[in-house]
């Protein structure tokens, strides 16, 4: 890793740049330090608010496993594909689908290995699943941990800003607004955009959404604000897979509106007052 000062701003030369510390984040900068990498993960947050959406998590996992001393209910590969299909009116994305269920064991295994430590248990009986002892923060104090003991650089407070593309239009590095400025951050292996998604953007959630999301009580973290995703739009002509709502895996053909009925659906199904 290498750091010297173009014009004004220091720029900072890695393997690897990873865009926020949530599960995604952390689990990418660790697999790509376990293989070798100089890998720098920039966390918008300080520290003590670090991790994203999944530090407010509950973390449960679904995955296809027996029955056992964790979840009292066994599920299958097809029960799981089934039961994904089914609540979500088979919209779900079978390409994504199959790809969550396939590796969803390993995934699990992979955290155990990392010390994370299950409820025994768990009163759920709908499909298996586990509960991580702590939700998602316990999982990511585990993940933070193997990351700092193996040479991980964070920078907090540091918001990506935008992208640093090549001639070729190539993705080579992020520009970052950190305490004491900005800093360009060149990454000869590639930048790992996970900074979550954009719910506590008013703006990008009445856009994105519709309407009807502009007040809505938000139970997530405050730094996930969309930017990222704008600066992805800029670089790529386009949003990435899964921010447009016409390209959800769940909603991918929904029209306008249909979200709106969706959530109406959902509550005359509950039973609930379904306002006009
Ligand atoms: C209350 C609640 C309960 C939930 N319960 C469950 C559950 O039981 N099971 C389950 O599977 N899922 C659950 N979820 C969903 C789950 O938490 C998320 O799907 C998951 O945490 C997303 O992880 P992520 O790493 O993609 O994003 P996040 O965890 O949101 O992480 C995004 C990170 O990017 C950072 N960031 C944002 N912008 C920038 C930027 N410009 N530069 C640098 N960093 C940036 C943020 O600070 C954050 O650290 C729950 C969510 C909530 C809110």
């Amino acid at each position: 890793m290498t750091e010297q000062i173009e014009g004004n701003v220091p720029v900072v030369t890695c393997d690897v740049v990873v865009v926020g510390g949530g599960i995604a984040g952390i689990s990418a900068a660790l697999e790509a330090r376990e293989l070798g990498a100089e890998v720098v993960l920039l966390e918008k947050a300080p520290k003590a608010e670090r991790g994203g959406n999944t530090r407010f998590s509950d973390a449960q996992f679904r995955l296809p496993h027996e029955a056992d001393e964790y979840a009292p209910i066994s599920t299958t590969r097809e029960g799981m594909v089934a039961d994904i299909l089914r609540v979500t009116h088979d919209r779900a994305n079978p390409a994504l689908i199959d790809i969550l269920v396939a590796d969803a064991r390993e995934a699990v295994d992979w955290l155990s290995e990392l010390g994370v430590e299950w409820e025994t248990g768990f009163p759920h009986t709908a499909t298996y699943r586990r509960r991580p002892q702590g939700g998602g923060l316990g999982v990511l104090n585990n993940l933070y941990a193997r990351a700092e003991e193996i040479g991980v650089q964070f920078r907090y407070a540091t918001p990506a800003r935008s992208l640093i593309q090549d001639d070729s239009g190539r993705v080579a590095g992020v520009r970052a607004l950190g305490p004491d400025g900005f800093v360009d951050l060149l990454a000869s292996g590639g930048v790992i955009l996970a900074s979550g998604g954009f719910q506590a953007n008013v703006e990008m959630r009445a856009r994105y959404l519709g309407g009807w999301a502009e007040g809505l009580i938000v139970r997530g973290s405050r730094f996930n604000t969309g930017e990222c995703l704008r600066a992805a739009r800029r670089a790529m002509g386009r949003l990435p897979l899964g921010t447009d709502r016409r390209e959800l895996p769940a909603c991918r053909r929904w029209r306008d509106g249909d979200l709106h009925l969706s959530a109406r659906h959902h509550r005359q199904r509950s039973g609930r007052a379904v306002p006009e």
